[in-house]
């Protein structure tokens, strides 16, 4: 069996079980800060570590380059 797929629900780090939750991601491109708000991700139940999947990861990064076009130095944005 595929050992990924069957420990998806658990923490690579620490085992504990993930729980689904919102975070904020606050990303630097290099001029300055983006903020993102109200991303979707797994929070571990044990050691608090936090995992985005595929495709939250690809629309995150859709809104980063979105901000970087505008080249602000400070942008919140609310993930679409
Ligand atoms: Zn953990």
């Amino acid at each position: 069996m595929n050992k990924l797929a069957k420990n998806k629900k658990l923490c690579p780090i620490c085992g504990g079980v993930k729980k689904a939750g919102k975070t904020t991601y606050t990303v630097d491109p290099g001029f300055g800060v983006i903020v993102v708000r109200d991303v979707p991700t797994m929070i571990c139940s044990q050691c608090g570590e936090e995992w985005i999947d595929d495709t939250t990861a690809k629309s995150l990064e859709k809104n980063v380059n979105e901000a970087r076009k505008k080249k602000a130095q400070f942008e919140v944005v609310t993930l679409k």
